[in-house]
């Protein structure tokens, strides 16, 4: 078992404290090689108690110590991440699949996001607002929320928790956080750094286990103020129509996310951003590109050319290979769900142009490996067009209008990110107005970037993450009115 693996199985951190978790033992596999990495234990109802009512207590101390305090214990977190990002790095590709310099990268990206709350921590402020008389002040402050639950996926283990973990801190919020199964090392890694930074005793608390038992807990949970949850649309609602109390929710959710090239887009450029965002991550991420509609004037050059660039792309062992272009599936779930969409595109019609199959060979035998796929000639009808896949799986169609590549491409109950390659001003202008998304990445494909909010529409969510308003999340509006008296004398 991995050195750091090694120290944190059946490992809960609560109050401050490594306890062994007193739940039924869970394995967690590594997804390249299915050797079993160690056991987690399921978190007990008490168990889950002791970490609620330790955030509560650290909470009354935390959201009153002076916002550079907490900006300094934010930027102590963020250098002592940064310092064990091979440690880390190796835990994520481990537990994950992810190529080793993905996973050291998207460390990294968690460090930046220390960094970056530790500047917002300290710029917190209200405003006084006008009132009917001169004697009166209307203060509007901000004050924390409190107690969050954050509940996260597998697909990023490390940045997923730390916008949530980075911006209630910076809020004077405390957290419980309630990791996916499939890489809960990550999340107590993450836990071992804030212990290391001195982060005081029950600020942060993590908890491993089933998200319908340990995740549905904090959810019902009275001493949790608020959740923040990324994960499938279907659970997040879930957790939206179950919460007993009223209770603040940010949902980050699914996707389903269109590229559009245009008859003026840069064509290597187009296909060197559809590649990346559609197999990056083996499309285990929810602002992936799913489908792509391309003009019918460019629509064959644009396939051959994505087709050869697709099938370029190096798959191996994250750990053997670590600047491999892509590793394994998670588990075998996404891959099971990876070869229905594809074969149900095949069966309505569609045409196989690059990957299709696991690939060949000894070192790819017991892993969850899938070759980067795409199918061209697709409709509507397909599930590679209209659901999200969550695989290295991509549909391709072609538009005869702008208008009709906007019925298209809004055509969902999605509205994470979308994505367009075009060079005329105009046609960016008309596209990026229409498209119904909360990220629209114009010839380039990183939807998402730490200085603004990035969040989801219709099924794709409320709230949003990233920037500022990353940590208004996790901040109350008060309104405090006073009246003076004129004094006497
Ligand atoms: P999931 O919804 O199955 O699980 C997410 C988390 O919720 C896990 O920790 C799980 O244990 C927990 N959970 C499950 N049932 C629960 C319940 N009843 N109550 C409380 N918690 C529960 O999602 P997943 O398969 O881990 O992740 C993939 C999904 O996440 C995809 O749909 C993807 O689009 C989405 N995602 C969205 C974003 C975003 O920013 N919008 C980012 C990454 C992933």
């Amino acid at each position: 078992m991995p050195a750091l693996i090694h120290d944190l199985a059946e490992k809960l951190f609560i109050d401050g404290d490594w306890r062994r978790g007193e739940g039924e033992r869970i394995p967690v596999e590594n997804p390249a090689t299915g050797e079993v990495l160690g056991h987690i234990a399921a978190a007990t109802p008490a168990e889950i108690d002791a970490a609620v009512a330790a955030a509560r207590k650290a909470f009354r101390i935390w959201s009153r110590l002076a916002p550079a305090e907490r900006a300094k214990a934010l930027r102590r977190l963020g250098d002592a991440i940064t310092t064990e990002a091979d440690a880390m790095a190796r835990t994520m590709t481990q537990e994950q699949g992810k190529p080793l310099n993905e996973a050291r990268g998207e460390i990294l990206k968690l460090a930046e996001a220390c960094h970056f709350y530790a500047e917002e921590a300290v710029r917190i402020h209200g405003e006084i607002v006008p009132n009917t008389t001169t004697d009166i002040d209307s203060l509007v402050v901000r004050e924390p929320i409190g107690v969050v639950g954050a509940i996260t996926p597998w697909n990023y283990p490390a940045e997923l928790i730390g916008w949530k973990l980075c911006g209630a801190l910076a809020a004077g919020c405390t957290i419980v956080i309630k990791p996916a199964e499939l890489t809960p090392f990550t999340a107590l890694a993450i836990a071992r750094m804030a212990e290391k930074a001195k982060i005081p005793a029950g600020v942060v608390n993590v908890l491993t286990g089933p998200g319908a038992k340990v995740g549905q807990a904090l959810v019902e949970h009275p001493g949790v103020d608020k959740i923040a949850f990324t994960g499938s649309s279907a659970v997040g609602l879930r957790i939206q129509q179950s919460c007993p109390t009223i209770k603040r929710l940010s949902l980050e959710l699914g996707g389903n996310c269109p590229l559009i090239v245009t008859a003026s887009a840069d064509l290597d450029a187009a296909v060197k951003g559809a590649v990346r965002r559609s197999f990056r991550n083996m499309g285990q991420i929810c602002i992936a590109i799913n489908r792509i509609y391309v003009a019918r004037p460019i629509a064959a050059e644009f396939v051959k050319r994505l087709c050869e660039a697709a099938d370029k792309l190096v798959i191996a062992n994250g750990i053997d290979k670590p600047d491999a272009d892509v590793g394994a599936m998670a588990s075998a779930e996404p891959l099971a769900k990876t070869k229905e969409h594809l074969a149900d595109a095949l069966a309505k019609g569609a045409k196989l142009v690059a990957g299709g199959g696991a690939p060949r060979g000894e070192a790819f035998a017991r892993g969850h490996f899938f070759r980067p796929t795409v199918v061209s000639d697709c409709t509507h009808a397909m599930k590679v067009m209209t659901e999200e896949t969550f695989g290295p799986l991509v549909g391709v169609m072609a538009f005869d209008g702008l208008d009709e590549a906007i019925e298209l491409a809004n055509d969902t109950p999605y509205g994470l990110a979308s994505y367009v390659y075009a060079k005329d001003m105009d046609e960016i202008r008309y596209l990026s107005g229409r498209l119904d998304y909360g990220n629209v990445a114009v010839n380039n494909v990183d939807a998402g970037i730490m200085n603004a909010p990035y969040g989801g529409r219709k099924q794709s969510g409320v709230g949003y993450e990233h920037g500022r308003e990353g940590m208004l999340e996790y901040l109350n509006f008060k309104h405090v009115r006073i009246r003076y008296d004129e004094p006497k004398g």
